[in-house]
């Protein structure tokens, strides 16, 4: 008989400020599978001289969405690369239903993560927020400090705060969170495909308790 291992295919939901990112790499790490993360990627690409690069620079800064054509194509692109074979964890993607339906023709089996957490509470982390423009580590001012004051720990870069984490920029992500993203919960639901998680404990709390109910 031959058992065959099952894909570990993972999207985490949530708002800004809900350690999406951080819990998303925690998980890529324990799997050893890809974390990927659409705002990682259009940063890294808005930082280049391009027209585009400008244009989503723009787009970036007033924390309004990438247009959905192009988002889908990075990800359908970024999904047919080898290191993806045994699996991978999404963070920030899909953030609409038009994403939502495209990803489950291309990858109908992933399991939604939904970390919850309040807006209130997402405003105060952001402004917290530090990440190296070096490797994208993400370190908080008081929740998770570097062990050296504003500096990298794993490569010593000067951490920045990211240009949209103003608060203008942060009330229209949670505004788009609420309208365009929220209705993916009943999406995923319907399909049997969500589980939900308080975003609120300390970061190693919610890892420890995501692996429980990912049975890991
Ligand atoms: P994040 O790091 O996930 O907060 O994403 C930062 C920014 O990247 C967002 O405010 C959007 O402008 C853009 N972005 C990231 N993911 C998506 C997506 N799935 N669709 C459209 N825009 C996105
Ligand atoms: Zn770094």
């Amino acid at each position: 008989m031959i058992i065959t291992m099952g894909k570990y295919e993972y999207l985490i939901l949530g708002p800004q400020g809900s350690g999406k990112g951080t819990q998303a790499q925690a998980l890529a790490n324990l799997l050893r599978i890809p974390h990927i993360s659409t705002g990682d990627i259009f940063r890294q690409l808005a930082g280049q001289q391009s027209e585009f690069g400008q244009e989503l620079d723009k787009i970036l800064k007033t924390g309004q969405l990438v247009p959905d054509d192009i988002t889908n194509k990075l990800v359908a692109n970024r999904l047919a690369e080898s290191d993806t074979n045994s699996g991978f964890v999404l963070d920030g993607f899909p953030r609409n239903m038009k994403q939502a339906e495209f990803l489950a023709k291309i990858k109908p089996d992933v399991l939604a993560i939904y970390l919850e957490l309040s807006d209130e509470e997402a405003v105060k982390r952001i402004s917290g927020r530090r990440v190296c423009p070096n490797c994208q580590a993400v370190y908080h001012l008081q929740y998770n400090p570097p062990r050296v004051d504003e500096v990298c720990n794993i490569d010593g870069a000067h951490l920045l705060q990211r240009t949209d984490d103003t608060k203008e920029a942060v009330l229209v992500r949670l505004a788009n969170f609420h309208q365009q993203t929220e209705p993916l919960l009943d999406f995923y639901h319907q399909r049997g495909k969500l589980k939900r998680i308080d975003g609120a404990p300390p970061i190693d709390v919610v890892t420890a308790n995501l692996r429980a109910i990912l049975g890991l």
